[in-house]
């Protein structure tokens, strides 16, 4: 099987809450998704998704995503999508850096690879653990009274792993924890993510301030030096999401003990080979994780379906179902939550069919 052609998309997620705020102020109302489709010589078509949380969460945006794509498809057209490695090889050579571009070429060649050998994605990842997989919701940034409505909210629609937005002022982001826990059932579990916005000294007052509460803390600070400042001196258990942005990151960190858990984006890391890579070798190493992506919709929440679900369920911590999240549906089949759950298709590949008239005409068709 070769490839003949990538067409590319551009659709807009709105937030069905209208507006997802974390640390530094920053917020998104619409997402700006790109999705792909691989147009094979076998007839088969392959597809991919890669959404960034604004221009500013990592170094990735929507037209940056575009503009790699059409950089990286003049090597891709006439290679076999069914060889994930080559590939990736094929990709990095062609481009350094850039994963985000990356990501949604890798995802629709494994769903082609599904495809053409009639096998569910998460199956070549390894197998289907458990029968689905528990998600977290993401809890805006808001006053404190407010999140913690919005938790007993999504409590009563079945999730019970809450993510609350902090990484503003430190004591509104004290009152945020506590407000959060108070409303939280045993068994619930709450991670405050600070999404880089704290300084360290801001960080050391709130870990100091809730350390009676069972909270984990995410990625405090900026950059992974004063993250690991932190790490020492709390006692919570703790999570790194921004700084693990590939294998050898998470191999210093783990020698580090920098972290308990990390947060694995696909996009962050390349695609799905990548975020195999650092899954299977968080298992051997004994760290659980979130699996998920920076953003995404329908093709994305199934990738992370699959992904997910072929990892055991002691390293799952938490996974998100980013199409509930949102205004707009760009595929069918894709796996929609059920009492704070998901699983992935049981379709070959990815197991969804791009909604064509949601996504309008291509923005750019690469051949
Ligand atoms: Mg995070």
């Amino acid at each position: 099987m070769k490839i003949t052609a990538i067409s590319v998309y551009q659709v807009g997620l709105p937030l069905k809450e209208g507006r997802y705020a974390w640390a530094d102020g920053k917020f998104v109302e619409v997402f700006d998704s790109t999705v792909v489709e691989i147009e094979t010589d076998a007839g088969l078509q392959g597809v991919g998704e890669v959404c960034p949380l604004g221009s500013f969460y990592l170094p990735a945006f929507g037209l940056g995503a575009r503009a790699g794509i059409a950089e990286l498809a003049p090597h891709l057209i006439g290679q076999n999508p069914c060889e994930s490695a080559k590939i990736n090889h094929v990709m990095d050579t062609a481009l350094l850096g850039h994963p985000y571009a990356k990501s949604p070429i890798d995802m629709a060649c494994w769903d082609l690879l599904g495809k053409a050998t009639g096998t569910p994605i998460c199956h070549l990842l390894g197998g289907r653990f458990g029968e689905n997989v528990d998600l977290y919701r993401a809890i805006s940034q808001r006053p404190a009274a407010e999140m913690a409505e919005n938790i007993a909210d999504y409590r009563d629609e079945g999730y019970r792993k809450f993510q609350i937005k902090v990484g503003g002022d430190a004591l509104e982001d004290i009152a945020r924890i506590r407000a959060a826990a108070a409303v939280l059932q045993a068994g619930d579990v709450l991670v405050a993510d600070a999404n880089t916005g704290w300084l360290a000294p801001d960080a050391l007052r709130v870990a100091n301030a809730v350390a009676d509460l069972d909270v984990y803390i995410e990625q405090p600070c900026r950059t992974y030096e004063k993250c690991l400042s932190i790490r020492e001196r709390t006692s919570l258990p703790f999570i790194l999401d921004e700084n693990i942005d590939g294998l050898e990151a998470l191999l210093r960190a783990n020698a580090d003990r920098a972290m308990d858990v990390i947060n694995l984006k696909i996009s962050k890391v390349g695609g799905i080979t990548k975020a195999r890579q650092i899954r299977d070798l968080c298992v051997s190493l004994g760290i659980p994780m979130t699996i998920e992506d920076s953003w995404g919709g329908d093709v994305i929440t199934a990738a992370i379906a699959h992904l997910a679900h072929s990892t055991p369920e002691a390293f799952r911590f938490s996974a998100t179902d980013f199409n509930s999240y949102v205004t707009v549906s760009n595929a069918s089949g894709a796996p929609q939550r059920r009492d704070g759950a998901m699983s992935a298709s049981d379709a070959p590949g990815l197991g969804v069919d791009l909604r064509h008239e949601v996504l309008g005409d291509p923005v750019a068709v690469h051949r």
